[in-house]
């Protein structure tokens, strides 16, 4: 099958392109002058558009399997398909969670026929507990392995435990304690991999809570309790564990202008250290809260307006190399439970793509850059490019279509999640995601799937590449 995109504007490496392009047999086969005669079996016209290399959304929580009631990996990547994203990883913490590669291939195995787009998989490090199984998940095809710092896990049924004092001890996995973090960075660094993990440290959380002297009632006795320096310290740890074993050390869903700064000043000494943020940190503040409620409580939790400014400045300075949605369910009674109660999470990745375009609507990222973060950098990153995050010949044909001078709207209605209630419902975006490419052959169009679903697993391949 032969497929000619025509009249668009390419979002390459190079910069924009005013040229054709065109794909066969799943793949980009060159770029092209506009208007010349090409044989394709199928057109797709992006006259006035920007075409991306295909969105990747690396943190994805679909909750499937073990917490169904939430999310499914169908709905979570027919959300991604429809909002815009080609390629979703899938984080290691369902029930069972991935911390082996017995479990690694059955997941894989499990999602390959629901997957609306193409996907990816996670490992979990948990320390000793799973020290030298961590390289065999990176040889299986691992994106990366995720360490969530300051979390226990439950012995039995392998799934993260958050509030674990109140637990019986025998119950649980323990997290690791420093030494051993530091022996698993080593562990990482010596197969070449990429060990991510949830920074906020759990000893300065749990005094911060004491000190708050009751409960958790409003969005500002949660700031207190999740203070950003606990985020800058286990940074700081990490960036520290990562200089001296040359582990590649990725921060994920990176909240605060404290975090930033110490990834700054770890990246310019030379330190191995990526990060990560999310839409929420870049379109919300804590003066969101009284509107939303506990809708907007994640962790870490989002801050005030300096934090976001502090945010988008990393994103055009390359502290942050990648922006993930963090797509994390739950039932709609269970976010009712109020600040202190509710768990943290929601949904993402529907709406990764459509609020980051609205960013550069707005002027607040480049095209080139908006390109890098979902796409270029995220592929990198994880061992995929230049399979994936690249418009050139060879690579995947996975395209994202963006009409910048459009507009869309976000409702709860239109969401294809199993729990369609997203933080962002009633907001009207600048710019508009307009259709996609997987794998060649057109996927979805004005925010609906275009033909059969057909996501592929797509391995890991870190041999010999660094960002
Ligand atoms: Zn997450």
């Amino acid at each position: 099958m032969r497929l000619l995109v025509r009249n668009g504007t390419l979002v390459t490496e190079q910069g924009l392109i005013a040229a054709d392009l065109l794909c066969a047999d799943g793949r980009i086969r060159a770029l092209v002058d506009r208007g010349e005669p090409q044989p394709a079996d199928e057109h797709v016209d992006a006259t006035g558009q920007l075409v991306f290399p295909g969105f990747i959304d690396p943190h994805v929580h679909s909750r499937d399997p073990g917490s169904t009631h939430k999310e499914t990996f169908a709905h979570s990547t027919l959300g991604a398909l429809c909002g815009g994203t080609t390629t979703v990883l899938e984080m290691p913490n369902a029930i069972p969670a991935v911390t082996d590669v017995a479990t690694f291939e059955s997941r894989r195995r499990e999602h390959a026929g629901r997957a609306w787009v193409d996907f990816g998989l996670w490992g979990m490090a948990l320390g000793p507990a799973n020290l030298h199984e961590v390289v065999r998940l990176h040889r299986a095809g691992a994106v990366a392995v995720k360490f969530f710092w300051g979390y226990a896990l439950d012995k039995e049924t392998k799934g993260l435990v958050y509030d674990f004092a109140a637990a019986p001890p025998d119950s649980l996995l323990l997290p690791p304690e420093n030494g051993e973090v530091l022996e698993m960075f080593r562990e990482v660094a010596s197969y070449g991999g990429v060990l991510a993990a949830h920074c906020e440290d759990r000893h300065i959380l749990a005094r911060s809570a004491e000190l708050l002297g009751h409960p958790i009632e409003t969005y500002d006795d949660l700031l207190l309790a999740r203070p950003a320096v606990a985020e800058a310290t286990s940074i700081a740890v990490g960036a520290q564990f990562a200089r001296v074993t040359g582990c590649r050390f990725h921060v994920v869903h990176m909240a605060s202008a404290a975090g930033a700064r110490v990834v700054r000043e770890a990246r310019a000494a030379g330190a191995p250290v990526t990060a990560e943020t999310c839409p929420q940190y870049l379109t919300l503040t804590d003066r969101d809260a009284e509107r939303l409620g506990p809708a907007i409580k994640v962790y870490p939790p989002v801050r005030s307006q300096a934090d976001q400014d502090a945010l988008w400045a990393a994103v055009n300075d390359g502290t942050i190399s990648s922006v993930g949605s963090d797509h994390a369910p739950h039932l709609v009674e269970e976010k009712m439970l109020g600040f202190g109660s509710a768990p943290a999470g929601g949904l993402g990745v529907e709406t990764l793509a459509p609020l980051m375009v609205d960013a550069m609507a707005r002027g607040r990222i480049s095209a080139t850059r908006l390109a890098e973060v979902l796409s270029t950098s995220t592929a990198k990153l994880y061992g995929l490019w230049p399979r994936k995050g690249t418009i050139r010949p060879g690579a995947d044909a996975d395209l994202t279509l963006v009409d910048p001078s459009g507009s869309c709207h976000i409702s709860n209605d239109r969401m294809h999640a199993l729990n369609p209630v997203t933080t962002w419902d009633g907001w009207n975006l600048r710019g508009r995601v307009t259709a996609s490419v997987l794998g060649g052959a057109p996927a979805m169009k004005d925010s609906e799937p275009v033909g059969e679903r057909r996501g592929r697993f797509v391995a890991a391949d870190h041999d010999g590449r660094r960002t």
